[in-house]
């Protein structure tokens, strides 16, 4: 076939079929949106910006306010369709991908006009009378790029990040959860965002390779390394500023003198959340020697006692939402055992129906390892004993990702200054994964994880262009600085060598001396006194 015919092959795609990710049943068929339907899209969107970067704040708000009030009123079926979408267990739906949609509207309706306002700053001396001022201004049309094992929350977060700002966004949801991505259209439009200023296509890796090429001013990714690199590329042709939020394989450190009844609780919680597919899961679970054994044990009963099954059975763990993941988990397990690895607890697909797997703990997994080096994104808690804190920290540090990751001491200095040596784009003490949800932290990644911040402040300025103000009075014909230079050398080299030398006074003595020898009416020539 050759390069176009493939090209039409694809192109000629026009749906996808979703089936549940719980019982293999099909459960609805949707539309590619193809590349010209895809820059009507962005046309839309582009019509939109002006009027929507214009509207105050406290506008903008309003129609935010709708949005917290409409997922606030029919939340509990909103969290039902997102479990049936994923398999995740309703817990999640709500606690993972609603809730936080609330709390960012409430956290950034307190936040936005202070970081959003024209900044005054500290007079500089050598700009005497000279005004300053930073502000910012929406990057414009945004295409927002979402995965599908957080199909709300990592969609909605930016969304309603670049809207505050004034900017106008394009998302294309992940094609596995495209139940997710209808419901994400219909809240905003509910909301009544006015047309245009929100748009969702739905489609599969074309459509999204679609919108990095349509008339957008900035893109904004979360997926994994491989499509990162495809829509960087992209980006890097017309150029345009890309955020990418990435993979990752987070470390959880376990020292001697933690509590390790709630470190083994909070590992198998942070490992198999989600079942495990989450950028931010516990993929190293490093234990120090001392305390290996009793600790292993520890977390070997935990793993045990999760219950697997569909969202409505109550269950701790669902299925994996999409079915490509069994492969690689499966893999993973595989290469393991046969490396060296023991499998603890678990390590096969489940019987029957569905896409589940058994929750498995990993033992005497080593850094040459494929389940240590890759990310597998499924239930599997690896774990690496470790003679010491400091052991573990080099070898999380040796690595190709750094999203988050945790250290959990009784000493709580040392846990800080661990975690202050962690390469990684944010790190918890005693804690894990709630980070992500805390509003006023920034998030996001190092190395292969990523690059760029959102959440807290960062997640408004991700989406804005900075502006730099100086405003100088228009006192003076001429400037110290300005033509005509004849005369002023010695002046200058002066002023230069106090400045070098650390001498504010000398420099300063030169600034003034230029300005008494420029400072005549326009027109005449400057003296030297
Ligand atoms: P993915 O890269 O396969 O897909 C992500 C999105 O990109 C989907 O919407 C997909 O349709 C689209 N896409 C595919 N090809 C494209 C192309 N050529 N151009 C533009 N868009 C294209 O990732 P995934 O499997 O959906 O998500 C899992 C990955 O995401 C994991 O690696 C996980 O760690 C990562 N992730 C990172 C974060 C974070 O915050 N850092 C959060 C969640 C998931």
């Amino acid at each position: 076939m050759t390069v176009e015919a493939k090209a039409d092959a694809v192109n000629s795609r026009e749906t996808f079929d979703k089936y549940s990710p719980v019982d293999g049943r099909k459960l609805g068929t949707y539309t590619i949106t193809p590349p010209d339907g895809v820059d009507a899209a962005v046309a839309r969107a582009r019509k939109a910006a002006p009027k929507w970067r214009d509207l105050s704040l406290d506008e903008r708000f309003s129609y935010l306010e709708r949005l917290r009030e409409i997922i606030r009123r029919d939340g509990e079926r909103y969290a039902q369709i997102i479990s049936e979408d994923t398999g995740k267990p309703l817990v999640d739906s709500l606690m993972t991908e609603l809730m936080s949609i609330p709390l960012f509207i409430e956290y950034y309706e307190k936040e936005a006009p202070k970081a959003l306002k024209r900044r005054r700053l500290m007079p500089q001396l050598l700009f005497p009378g000279k005004a300053s001022y930073v502000e910012y201004f929406p990057k414009g049309v945004v295409g927002i790029i979402s995965p599908w094992n957080f199909p709300f929350q990592l969609a909605v977060v930016p969304m309603i990040s670049a809207l505050i700002g004034g900017n106008t966004v394009v998302l294309k949801p992940s094609e596995v959860t495209p139940m997710t991505g209808e419901l994400i259209d219909d809240v905003f439009e509910e909301a009544g965002f006015p047309p245009g200023v929100v748009e969702v296509i739905q489609g599969d890796g074309s459509t999204g390779a679609a919108l990095t090429e349509a008339d957008i001013d900035m893109i904004f990714f979360t997926g994994s390394v491989a499509t990162g690199r495809k829509v960087m590329a992209a980006a890097a042709k017309k150029p345009i500023p890309v955020e990418l939020e990435l993979g990752g394989k987070d470390a959880m450190i376990v020292c001697e003198d933690a509590n390790l009844e709630r470190a083994a609780r909070a590992a198998v919680w942070g490992g198999f959340i989600n079942c495990g597919q989450m950028c931010i899961s516990v993929e190293r679970l490093f234990v120090v020697e001392p305390i290996y054994d009793e600790f292993v044990e520890l977390v070997r009963r935990e793993v045990k006692k999760l219950r697997v099954g569909a969202p409505d059975e109550g269950s701790d763990m669902g299925p994996l939402t999409f079915s490509g993941q069994m492969g690689i988990v499966a893999r993973h397990v595989e290469n393991a055992r046969k490396e060296g690895a023991t499998i603890a607890v678990g390590g096969e697909p489940m019987e029957g129906p569905g896409q589940f797997f058994e929750p498995t703990l990993v033992l005497d997994v080593t850094t040459d390892m494929e389940i240590y080096r890759e990310e597998t994104f499924g239930p599997v808690l690896p774990v690496i004993k470790v003679a010491d804190a400091e052991e573990a920290i080099q070898k999380t540090n040796d690595h190709k990702f750094g999203l988050t990751g945790s250290v959990w001491t009784g000493d709580r200095q040392k846990g800080i200054e661990l975690a202050s040596r962690m390469e990684s784009g944010q790190c918890s003490v005693n804690d894990l994964v709630v980070s992500v949800g805390n509003p006023a932290l920034p998030f996001g990644g190092v190395k292969q994880s990523g690059f760029g911040r959102y959440h807290a402040h960062e997640g408004l300025y991700a989406f804005m262009h900075q502006k730099a103000i100086m405003a100088a009075p228009d006192l003076l014909d001429v400037e110290p600085f300005w033509f005509p230079y004849a005369a002023k050398y010695p002046t200058v080299l002066k002023t230069f060598k106090g400045l070098l030398g650390g001498s504010m006074v000398t420099a300063l003595k030169g600034f003034y001396r230029m300005l008494r020898m420029t400072q005549t009416r326009a027109g005449t020539k400057g003296t030297e006194e």
